[in-house]
């Protein structure tokens, strides 16, 4: 139990962890021609999207490394969703339909309607074009134009994404490989199966079964070698068995 508490502890820290490694994914979605692309442009300080008046300029998905903060950022640049006119459209709208999916993040661009409603933990309202209306209530506000609102924008995403990041990084070790964590799970579940034979009608043999898959599973984490090595060693040395 002790053991399997301290492997839960560990598996906690994992989604924050491999944010921290990888990158948290955030797209930029909304309506054609909202200033989408302007916005990626002007996060990212260097003009990477093609921006026009034209709706429907982005047809692809763009992504691009950035840092907010000092927080690594995966920043993509989406098709608008909207009436789709062609193959090419229809293409790349299902693509942001993918992005906005398993996105950590979406900014939902807006640059007139009050927000979308789209409420949920993953989404982050953003009224766009901010030197061109008047004052909104209270919603973030950016301008690419006159860079007004950015690092507001910026210091949001890090707040939804990292926060508690920080105290990760200075206490205990945190799980950052996906590798890692899937040797942990797999050491949980089978301690969680050795627990079950555990008990008074249960099997000692099928326990102790599972225990050591859980030995096995933390080895492999820790890179330890392998159960049966050492029992082939074992056995060729000291002719152990016979
Ligand atoms: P997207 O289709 O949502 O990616 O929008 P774009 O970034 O291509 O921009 C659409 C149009 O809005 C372009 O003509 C931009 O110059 C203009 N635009 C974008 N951002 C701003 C802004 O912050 N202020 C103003 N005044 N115009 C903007």
């Amino acid at each position: 139990a002790e053991v399997a508490a301290r492997i839960a502890g560990l598996l906690a820290t994992a989604p924050l962890a491999e944010r921290v490694r990888n990158g948290a994914l955030v797209v930029l979605a909304g309506p054609p021609n909202v200033g989408k692309s302007s916005l990626f442009n002007a996060l990212l300080g260097r003009e990477r999207a093609i921006v026009t008046e034209i709706p429907g300029t982005t047809r692809d998905a763009i992504e691009a490394a950035a840092d907010f903060l000092g927080w690594p950022v995966r920043l993509v640049d989406t098709a608008g969703l909207g009436e789709s006119t062609g193959r090419l459209d229809a293409l790349g709208q299902r693509m942001s339909r993918q992005y906005q999916e398993s996105a950590d993040l979406i900014l939902e661009c807006h640059d007139r309607d009050p927000a979308t409603g789209r409420d949920a933990p993953r989404v982050l309202p953003v009224r766009t074009k901010s030197d061109l209306g008047p004052a909104g209530n209270g919603e973030l506000r950016v301008s690419a134009v006159t860079g007004e609102g950015l690092e507001a924008l910026r210091r949001a995403v890090v707040e939804r994404l990292f926060a508690g990041g920080v105290a990760l990084a200075d206490l205990d070790p945190a799980v950052t490989r996906e590798r890692h964590r899937v040797a942990l799970q797999r050491a949980a579940q089978a301690l969680d199966q050795a627990k079950a034979h555990l008990k008074v009608a249960g099997d000692p043999v099928l326990a102790a079964h599972h225990v050591q898959g859980a030995v096995g599973a933390l080895d492999a984490l820790v890179g330890a070698v392998d159960v049966e090595e050492v029992l082939d060693r074992l056995f060729a040395t000291f002719c152990v068995g016979k």
